[in-house]
């Protein structure tokens, strides 16, 4: 901490950003007075009414206290001054997602803090860093005793992996690393940590995956490898207290890597040099309350920014996808990213064949077409696994009274609530409403009420009942396991149930998304995908293009390894149940062909001018009534005609969201399009007055609240 030479007990003005509600007219930071001045970055404890709260001093030069009673600005309380304060880079980063967000400063900044940050005293944090320090000391996270190019376990690259690794290190801008499932991408990430690191002896890296289940296993991979170097993870799984102590080795630069779902983005690294994003084209790097902001788009911020003024050392970014986003596919093709293309699987395993069975001819009511129940008998009676990828959508069963039209509506949403056979509920699935299985039809009085459509506990049912004769390798019945949310609850029971997958204990694994991605199933040879339908003509633009990432990925999980594949001859298959067997997708999905398909998409995409060739904006209300909320858009919308920017944009009628009532609330949303992005934020900045004049208006009266969604993944 500087002082001042000319300190003479005078006041010193000071900028602080804390948290206030986004649209408090309170302004980017407050005031406050010292009687020393503290750096940009510094935390601090301010009063802010009757409450006490975390702040961060921010960069505010020339202000001044003239104009200002003496006793209207209050003094700061405290001054956690035992950690170093956040740097320009990473305040450059949160100024710019609020600003890009459409959020206010205070709320992206202090959220991207640990929360526990908010009730330390400074004689606690103190405390705390002294414990870290002395565990950092003993347990090699120290960085002097790095010890060079240590043996480590690492495999030689392959050709494609050696040359995809050389390539990026010469890159001069981000790179997309287009590997095909089990092309060794992690190696590659794993490989350029490690060169990094070892050239660099402060340098940190930042790894992010989609899903916090898949950070255990990347975490394994990199700690086992790197334990020296000091490999923490920052996600939503975290107690508190790690979360804290996770972060503060990266802020004070104990720990070299990082490894951590989206919230990761705002780690404080000091010494940042890379950031890997692994599975880039995920949605769930998109946050979806709050500021809406794209983890990968802001990795590609965050690296230019720390590369500012620096030739040598500059921050890489490498994303990485088997089926990359068609944003990214297309930077690539303008040549703004890098693309480095690895075809091949580690070890010459194919890719699975793509068998369709077309559900047009199969027995009326069947889920499980009977040619695939015999496949996946015969591969358990061999000793290999199977795996049933569910489509969560649309296959919800909900009740229905067949002499009336009656469902099993949710009372407070635009829903339906889904029939829970455990334990005879109803439950919505949006705000949470449960209620018993009613006896009788409540609107015809019928006794015959049954369920339409099938879930996860169905389709299991149902596979009991089909496999019950089928035997595994060592003659035992077959094996089935579970895995969706409700399975998985527990803490660590997800990582239990997989360890016994990968040990061989289950024949067959059935669920939902979250099995497709990333596992390194050793034994796998059939994936089938027996609802996929949904996704080829839902009225979301970007349908195809999850479904097709997603048939892939779980594809990827099949045949992984070569040798297990070879000794058992077996056939390595990707089957597909569908009612439109004809459909493009899957002609470039038998292919294996993700080229041809986001060329394909792209062309769609271009030619309705939907992203990437126009950006969007999405702004959503929610009031008491449905005109409340779309009266307060369109009237926002009026207002905002004479704003700069407007004459690039095209602003769309309000309607109401897809989900039009939730938990008794009336959402309404309007969309903006423009083929300028500098106009379109431009617009967002000078209309949320609008919006928030907008509000006071009768007509908008009962409007709770609205947000503002900068490229929206769904519309
Ligand atoms: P991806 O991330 O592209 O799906 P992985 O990095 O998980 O692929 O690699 C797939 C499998 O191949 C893993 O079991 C990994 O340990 C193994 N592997 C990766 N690179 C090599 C290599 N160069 N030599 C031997 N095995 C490798
Ligand atoms: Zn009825
Ligand atoms: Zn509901």
């Amino acid at each position: 901490m500087t002082e001042p030479a000319d300190s003479t007990g005078d006041l010193i003005p000071l900028a602080v950003v804390v948290t206030t509600p986004a649209y408090s007219g309170l302004g980017p930071a407050l005031t406050y007075v010292h009687d020393r001045a503290l750096e940009p970055g510094t935390l601090v404890r301010v009063p802010l009414g009757k409450r006490e709260l975390l702040g961060l001093v921010w960069d505010a030069p020339g202000l001044s206290l003239e104009g200002l009673e003496p006793g209207q600005v209050r003094p700061v309380l405290q001054v956690l001054d035992a950690i170093p304060p956040l740097n320009a880079n990473w305040r450059g980063l949160a100024s710019f997602a609020a600003r890009y967000y459409q959020r206010s400063l205070g709320e992206v900044a202090l959220a991207a803090l640990p929360p526990q940050l908010r009730d330390l005293q400074p004689e606690q944090l103190a405390r705390k860093l002294k414990r870290l320090a002395k565990a950092a000391g003993t347990e090699h996270l120290a960085p002097e005793s790095v010890p060079m190019g240590e043996a480590t376990t690492a495999p030689g690259l392959s050709p494609e992996q050696a040359e995809s690794l050389q390539r990026f290190q010469q890159a001069d801008r981000p790179a997309l690393l287009f590997g095909t499932t089990g092309s060794g991408k992690t190696e590659v990430y794993l490989r350029a940590v490690q060169d990094l690191l070892e050239q660099d002896t402060l340098a940190q890296a930042l790894i992010m995956v989609p899903e916090i289940n898949l950070t255990p296993q990347l975490e394994a991979r990199f700690t086992e490898r790197f334990a020296r170097w000091g490999v923490v993870s920052l996600h939503s799984g975290l107690t508190p207290a790690q979360r804290l102590d996770h972060w503060l080795l990266a802020h004070q630069g104990q720990a070299r890597i990082v490894l951590g779902t989206r919230m990761a983005i705002f780690a404080s690294l000091p010494r940042l040099r890379l950031i890997v994003v692994d599975e880039e084209h995920d949605p769930s790097y998109k946050s979806q309350e709050g500021a809406r902001y794209s983890a990968r788009d802001l990795a590609i911020y965050r690296a230019r920014l720390e590369s500012q003024g620096r030739a040598s050392s500059h921050c890489r970014v490498l994303l990485g996808s088997a089926t990359p986003s068609l944003e990214s596919w297309r930077a690539a093709e303008l040549g703004r990213y890098l693309r480095l293309d690895m075809p091949q699987r580690i070890g010459g395993g194919a890719l699975p064949r793509l068998r369709l069975v077309d559900m047009n001819h199969q027995p009326k009511q069947c889920v499980i077409a009977p040619p695939l129940v015999s496949a996946i008998a015969e591969r358990a009676a061999r000793g290999e696994q199977s795996m049933i990828l569910l489509n969560r959508r649309g296959y919800a069963p909900v009740l229905a009274c067949h002499a009336c039209r009656w469902k099993s509506d949710c009372p407070h949403c635009s829903a339906h609530a889904v029939f829970h056979k455990i334990d005879r509920t109803l439950r919505c699935h949006h705000c949470g409403h449960s209620s018993r299985v009613p006896y009788a039809c409540p609107d015809c009085g019928n006794l015959d009420i049954a369920p339409v459509g099938r879930g996860t506990e169905q389709l299991e049912e149902q596979l009991a009942g089909l496999l019950a004769d089928a035997r595994r390798a060592d003659g035992g019945p077959i094996r089935v396991l579970r895995l969706d949310a409700d399975s998985t609850r527990a803490k660590g029971s997800l990582e239990q149930r997989l360890g016994q997958m990968h040990e061989g204990e289950f024949d067959l694994l059935v669920g939902t998304q979250m099995i497709a991605k990333g596992h390194d199933f050793r034994r796998i040879t059939l994936v089938a995908a027996v609802n996929p339908d949904g996704g080829l003509f839902a009225s979301d633009y970007r349908a195809p293009e999850r479904l097709f990432a997603l048939l892939l990925q779980a594809a990827g999980r099949a045949g992984r390894d070569a040798e297990f594949v070879a000794a058992q001859g077996a056939a390595v298959e990707l089957w597909v149940q569908t009612w439109y067997p004809a459909h493009p997708l899957f002609a470039a999905l038998a292919r294996q062909d993700y080229p041809a398909f986001a060329t394909q998409q792209l062309q769609e995409r271009e030619a309705a001018l939907m992203p990437p060739y126009s950006f969007q904006a999405l702004v959503r209300a929610e009031a008491r009534t449905q005109e409340a909320a779309q009266a307060l858009l369109n009237l926002a919308a009026q207002a905002g005609e004479p704003l700069p920017g407007r004459q690039h944009l095209t602003l769309y009628p309000a309607v109401p969201m897809a989900i039009q009532r939730l938990a008794n609330v009336e959402r309404a949303q309007l969309l903006i399009e423009s083929d300028s992005r500098p106009a379109l934020q431009a617009f967002l900045t000078a209309w949320q007055e609008q919006l928030q004049l907008a509000r006071s208006q009768p007509e908008a009266k009962g409007v709770l609240r609205w947000a503002i969604d900068v490229d929206p993944l769904a519309i």
